[in-house]
């Protein structure tokens, strides 16, 4: 997987796995497009990488922040072939007849709303080139139900069906699109929803779901990264509009 003299985009570039994906990139040879608003853990990441990559602050929510970072992109590395399309929230944990409304607003105004956005400014710069690929993130929940997590489930298979689609619209242009379903990572979210289903033992949490797990542990996010950079890369050349799992 060499990405030399390629260009990759990151959302959800400043933690977690959308971080893990930013310093793979990196150290394969790609330059480095960060965006996120966590704008100090962003510029962290971007320093870290060095001169191969930028920071960009971006709302993914806001559509005049998506032209902004693909500009961005565009105007200090001059091409996009690699897009993850990654920042998600996990929102609220409540089942669905009590959901608070604007939880159920923001979780969808990120995840499907986010990802709409990224697919609707990235996809017009790699159909111009007639190359690229991007990966969605969506999840395990874009494919089962998880009670208690109804705007979240709701969003992840929202991604997968944006991914079905833009799949089939751009692959005769020579772009890829496809959709990663991660189970439980090791970062903040898994914790945060931890926290939230049992504030008083969040540890006890993690043991149960891990020992449902065949693999009993959760992944890493260094682990999801490399379903990314293989699924942007030329050896994953006949792959487009599928959901990769990787959930031990
Ligand atoms: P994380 O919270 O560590 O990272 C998410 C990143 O997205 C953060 O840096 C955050 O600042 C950024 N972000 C959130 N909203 C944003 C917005 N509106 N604009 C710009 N940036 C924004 O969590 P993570 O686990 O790395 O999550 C990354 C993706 O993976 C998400 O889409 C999440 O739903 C998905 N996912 C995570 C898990 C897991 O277990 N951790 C499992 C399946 C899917």
């Amino acid at each position: 997987m060499d990405f030399t003299g390629k260009v990759a985009v990151v959302t959800g570039g400043a933690n977690g796995i959308g971080r893990a994906v930013s310093l793979g990139f990196a150290r394969r040879g790609a330059k480095v497009v960060v965006v996120d608003w966590d704008a100090e853990a962003g510029a962290a990441v971007a320093a870290e990488i060095g001169e191969a990559a930028i920071f960009r602050a971006a709302d993914v929510t806001r559509s005049a922040d998506v032209q902004a970072y693909v500009q961005a992109a565009l105007d200090a590395f001059g091409a996009i072939d690699c897009f993850h399309n990654n920042a998600g929230i996990e929102g609220r944990v409540a089942p669905t007849a009590e959901y608070d409304e604007a939880a159920f607003d923001a979780v969808m105004g990120v995840n499907v709303k986010g990802v709409f956005l990224g697919l609707r400014h990235v996809l017009p710069v790699m159909v111009r080139q007639g190359r690229g690929a991007v990966v969605n993130t969506a999840s395990i929940a874009g494919l089962v139900g998880t009670a208690g997590m109804p705007a979240y489930v709701a969003s992840k298979h929202a991604v997968i069906g944006l991914t079905k689609v833009a799949a089939g619209e751009v692959g005769p242009l020579g772009v890829r699109v496809n959709a990663i379903c991660p189970g439980p990572i090791a970062t903040r979210m898994v914790r945060d929803i931890a926290k939230q289903v049992s504030p008083n033992n969040p540890e006890g949490v993690e043991e149960r779901y891990a020992s449902s797990i065949p693999l009993r542990r959760y992944g890493t996010a260094e682990e999801v990264a490399n379903l990314v950079l293989f699924l942007c890369s030329d050896l994953a050349g006949n792959v487009t509009g599928a959901q990769y799992v990787v959930d031990g």
